[in-house]
């Protein structure tokens, strides 16, 4: 399933994509299946406790909540969208939020490809999976606007996958790593990187990733059935139609199994995001005889991640 949070009357919902390229309101749709399929009383009540209130929730439902989705959608494809005219959406009627609009935790691997770690001229790759934290507030939808901080004068890109943990997770093996996930978005993990530096000069760093508007994630939450083999993706980004990043998540240092077995040592929940981290072709990996790439205020980032969905964010002046 292709999952998302979009807002739609002034309210935030959980819903599922068509193959037309719809949006079912699942809170909408399985309350009526609850109603009319098996007879059940109180079904508009029931159907946000067996769905969740929001994504997180919807998570944290597991199997349940899943199958209570499917149910929705197959029930649905059965009907012509004459019962209630909310439960079917044009993407036009909606704004899309991340998938994932408040995730619990959101750790970003750093120096997680090799073509990267040469770009950024450092000696050699982490010998262990390296990552920060950016603040989950940071999250933003796949079309809005990332504002440029007026303090900022160099403004980057990096296209990442976002894996999103969908059951509690805690010291698993790499083998069983991808059992523990919920699905997957692009991600573009935007970095002020004058601010990092300054900040590392004291070998650790936080504001440079977390500006507000620093991870737009979506469109959607491609469920991990949808994405058996995560690590051949390919990934591209794109500033006002020109390719800046062209890879593939094979070039990982520390594959997807391998971020998720060495964080799970922390303990992780339902609703955490794990980004990958980027490949080359940023802009601080430029060199002085080349032409900058720093992102600027009117600047269209397009962000895409093979089988997975595409973000598209302009940059605006605050
Ligand atoms: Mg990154």
């Amino acid at each position: 399933m292709k999952l998302v949070t979009f807002i739609h009357q002034d309210q935030e919902r959980i819903g599922a994509v068509t193959n037309a390229g719809q949006i079912v309101d699942l809170e909408r749709a399985y309350g009526l299946y609850l109603r009319e399929v098996e007879g059940k009383a109180h079904a508009e009540k029931l159907a946000p406790i067996i769905l969740g209130r929001d994504m997180c929730e919807f998570l944290r439902r597991g199997a349940e909540g899943s199958n209570a989705a499917r149910k929705a959608l197959a029930y649905v494809d059965t009907k012509a969208n004459g019962t209630d005219d909310r439960m079917i959406l044009d993407r036009r009627q909606v704004r899309l939020m991340a998938p994932v609009p408040r995730p619990g935790a959101l750790i970003s691997a750093g120096k997680n490809f090799s073509d990267h770690v040469a770009e950024m001229a450092s000696k050699k790759g982490p010998t262990v999976p390296v990552a920060f934290l950016k603040l989950p507030g940071t999250v933003i939808g796949p079309e809005d606007d990332i504002p440029y901080p007026p303090e900022v004068k160099n403004l980057d890109y990096e296209v990442e996958l976002a894996v999103i943990i969908g059951k509690p997770c805690v010291a698993v093996s790499e083998a069983e790593a991808l059992d523990y996930v919920g699905g997957y978005a692009a991600f573009n993990d935007i970095s002020a990187r004058d601010v990092i530096r300054s900040e590392n000069k004291f070998g650790i760093h936080l504001m440079g990733k977390s500006f507000p508007g620093f991870a737009p994630m979506g469109p959607f939450l491609v469920t991990a059935d949808e994405i058996p083999d995560p690590q051949n993706l390919k990934v591209k980004l794109s500033v006002n139609g020109e390719v800046r990043q062209d890879s593939n998540l094979g070039f990982m240092i520390f594959n997807i199994r391998a971020m998720i077995a060495y964080w799970s040592q922390m303990g992780l929940d339902p609703g955490d995001v794990l980004t990958t981290g980027t490949p080359r072709g940023v802009a601080a990996g430029r060199k002085p005889d080349q032409t900058p790439w720093w992102l600027k205020p009117g600047d269209v980032v397009e962000a895409e991640v093979e089988k997975v969905g595409c973000l598209r964010n302009r940059i605006v002046s605050e």
